[in-house]
């Protein structure tokens, strides 16, 4: 399995600073050159450089550069590019834009091909080439890593860490180990809620996961962020005042960034923690994909569903189910905690308040009858029936806050 371990970063700030402007510097020349040929060619006849040729024009321009970087950086920097265009060109139509902004900084990448582990007295150290003539970098590895049986450095990235205001190195490493045997057969489905994180069952209970922090978050977010906008509005663009007050905005963004995401693992730790209870062998997850014909819904809508990064919350919990030997199956969460539970009826209505109560046939979801609740009860009847309505909501429901906000709470 891979993971991404953040190790300190003891660059003096000069040479960490040097290196992500030169990567910065290096994607910034390839989409200027690539522009500038594009434009040329007048609006008739508009050219894209291949990517070889667009390559070998990059190091054409660099050529008289002092190199810092060891030539297999320079690639990355400038892959960064493409890849940016093939995910832009993937996602055109939810309204992805090719990369145009200049960059002064970029995280610097080490592939494969630039690192080399050396065993010292003290130690194991990588070896992170520079430029020809310039000494490598040494990062000292933990023994979190050094420790495990097969390990392997994939990637290294020098990170600038905004909220806290310093470099990271972020070492991928695959670790060589298998993930678990599933714990079991069962099949638990989860509903990714827009009151509650998430809501699970296997058919026989349900557990919706209370994380109120998670609301109140991102409340505080757009309300300090409100504030320092209006604050700067006050202020000259471009003035020392402005320009500290965008610098005091990046770095509350940056923190919030990162309680949103310790809270998203919080979550997924709770989910993936009830599937395990429940003997899962696999995890049917909510997504707005719809799945028969893989699209994905308008760009509005998509982003109404998404307010709460939905996305990032499916991917931690992907992975935390797949190390628990858990297989994640994306199910099409169209109308699922709207849609009536009785196969008879499967009316569709909008619940306004706390409670699913179906106007047309009466049925309520049992006892305090969230809508989460029906949500993930139907889900699990989409996946394991192919439609809605086999599986009724089970009468019991228990909340539980993860454990990082105290004890289980029952209701
Ligand atoms: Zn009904």
């Amino acid at each position: 399995m891979i993971r991404t371990h953040l190790l300190p970063c003891h660059l003096p700030k000069h040479e960490a600073d040097a290196l992500n402007r030169e990567s910065g510097r290096i994607s910034t020349k390839t989409l200027v050159t690539h522009d500038r040929v594009y434009r040329k060619k007048g609006t008739k006849r508009r050219h894209w450089l291949s990517r070889g040729a667009a390559e070998r024009l990059g190091d054409y321009l660099l050529r008289d550069d002092p190199p810092l970087l060891h030539a297999h950086r320079k690639d990355a920097a400038q892959q960064g590019f493409y890849n940016a265009i093939t995910t832009a060109h993937a996602n055109r139509q939810l309204g992805a834009k090719f990369p145009y902004r200049r960059k002064r900084w970029r995280t610097t990448i080490w592939k494969e091909t630039g690192i080399r582990v050396a065993a010292t007295e003290t130690g194991t150290l990588l070896l992170l080439a520079r430029a020809r003539g310039l000494a490598p970098i040494r990062v000292r590895l933990p023994p979190a890593i050094t420790m495990l049986p097969c390990w392997r450095v994939r990637e290294v990235r020098l990170v600038w860490d905004r909220a806290a205001r310093h470099d990271t190195w972020h070492v991928v490493v695959e670790d060589g180990q298998r993930p678990a045997p599933p714990p079991g057969t069962a099949v638990v489905a989860v509903d990714l809620g827009e009151v509650h994180p998430a809501a699970c069952t296997d058919g026989t209970e349900t557990v919706i996961i209370a994380a109120r922090r998670v609301r109140a978050t991102q409340q505080y977010t757009a309300k300090r962020l409100a504030a320092l906008r209006r604050q700067q509005a006050r202020q000259t663009k471009g003035s020392r005042r402005h320009r500290r007050l965008q610098r005091r905005k990046n770095r509350f963004l940056a923190q919030q960034r990162r309680r949103v995401r310790d809270l998203e693992h919080t979550v997924s730790r709770a989910v993936v923690a009830f599937a395990v209870e429940r003997r899962a062998g696999t995890l049917a997850l909510g997504d707005v994909r719809t799945v028969a014909d893989g699209k994905r819904l308008n760009r509005n809508s998509q982003q109404k569903v998404s307010s709460w990064s939905h996305g990032r919350q499916r991917q931690y919990i992907t992975y935390k189910a797949e190390a628990a030997g858990i297989r994640v199956v994306l199910v099409d969460e169209a109308y699922s905690s709207q849609t009536c539970p009785n196969p008879d009826c499967k009316h569709r209505y909008k619940p306004q308040g706390r409670v699913y109560r179906c106007p047309a046939c009466g049925l309520r979801a049992p006892p305090k009858g969230h809508p989460d609740a029906v949500g993930a009860a139907n889900l699990l009847s989409r996946f394991l029936y192919g439609a809605v309505g086999q599986i009724r909501p089970p009468p019991q429901t228990t909340y539980r806050r993860p454990a990082a906000f105290g004890q289980a709470e029952h209701a």
